[in-house]
């Protein structure tokens, strides 16, 4: 389907894959599992791109869990990241097995965890639910590698902050306390869609008392993910029973502005959001008991 294609690489050195970048500029795409590329040229998205970067020969599929994070190379399918021990047991990740459970298995068998954050699609599960534990990228360039948070990652639909000669390498969770737990919910009109609007929950709880929140909505609430200062104001400091909850999601309200589309209105998004990040925010408090 891609009609304007004339080369293509298959580097075996992220050295390589910056010597791409630099020489073929715009004209040129990154290609890793290939299920959002193929979406994209299908609808005829891509009639810029003459030159594929398959990323494929450089491994970066390995899952490490370190002292300060959790590293996840970009090309680790989503099926390999939902079937890694920590993932399946651990509350502080549980954002991440509830955003696994939705893409159809065949997209798990194929999708990598770089490409879903490095494709910046608003509708996405995985990276509303990666920026809710506080995740950044590793980006390798042209001079050096830098480490860029998931909070200023997503420029907006479909763009990234990575310089035209810079490519993920690995995904970096924060390993997180004891008290700390996790959760994820998405809203889709059929299980094979993107989501309507979808919440990702991080708490951390120490003495009964919350004292990290974040809360981040997406799926068309804007044309990112996008965190809720006011509904995560209103959860620090406190004990999180069914009021405080109530009340924190009732308040992302004011830090979205939904669209409206073919999937669902404006307004059915913003009273959605404000369901999905209370029934996340009970998940992921019964995930800690
Ligand atoms: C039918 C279908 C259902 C889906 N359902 C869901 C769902 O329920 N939930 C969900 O979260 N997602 C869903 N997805 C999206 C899916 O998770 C992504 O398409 C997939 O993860 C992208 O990974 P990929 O390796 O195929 O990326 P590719 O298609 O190869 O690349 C995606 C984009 O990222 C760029 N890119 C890839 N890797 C890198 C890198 N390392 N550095 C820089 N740029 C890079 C590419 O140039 C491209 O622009 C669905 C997709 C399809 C087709």
């Amino acid at each position: 389907v891609l009609t304007t294609l004339k080369e293509y690489y298959a580097p075996d050195s992220g050295k390589d894959v910056v010597k791409l970048l630099k020489k073929f500029g715009d004209r040129a795409l990154i290609l890793a599992g290939g299920s959002f590329v193929h979406g994209l040229a299908a609808r005829d998205l891509l009639s810029n791109i003459e030159v594929l970067i398959d990323i494929q020969k450089l491994g970066m599929n390995a899952i490490k869990s370190g002292k300060r994070a959790i590293k996840i190379g970009a090309m680790t399918r989503l099926g390999d990241l939902e079937q890694f021990p920590e993932v399946q047991s651990s509350a502080a990740l549980g954002a991440v097995k509830d955003a696994l459970r939705y893409p159809p298995v065949q997209i798990r068998n194929v999708g990598t965890v770089g490409g879903n954050i490095a494709a910046a699609c608003p509708y996405f599960d995985l990276s509303t639910a990666m920026m809710a534990l506080g995740a950044s990228v590793k980006a390798q360039g042209a001079k050096a590698t830098r480490e860029i948070e998931l909070d200023e990652f997503f420029a907006g639909m479909f763009e990234n902050t990575l310089k035209s000669t810079e490519f993920v390498t690995e995904i970096l969770v924060p390993t997180a306390g004891p008290g700390c737990a996790s959760a994820f919910l998405k809203l889709e009109t059929n299980a094979n869609d993107l989501a309507i609007v979808n919440a990702g929950v991080l708490v951390e709880i120490e003495d009964g008392i919350c004292t990290t929140a974040r809360v981040v909505l997406g799926g068309g609430v804007a044309e990112t993910p996008v965190r809720s200062p006011t509904a995560e104001g209103e959860l620090r400091g406190q004990r999180l029973g069914a009021s405080v909850l109530a009340e924190a999601a009732d308040a992302v309200e004011a830090d979205i502005d939904p669209m409206s589309d073919h999937r669902a209105s404006a307004k059915y998004r913003k009273a959605m959001a404000k369901v999905l990040t209370r029934r996340a925010l009970e998940q992921a408090l019964k995930r800690l008991n």
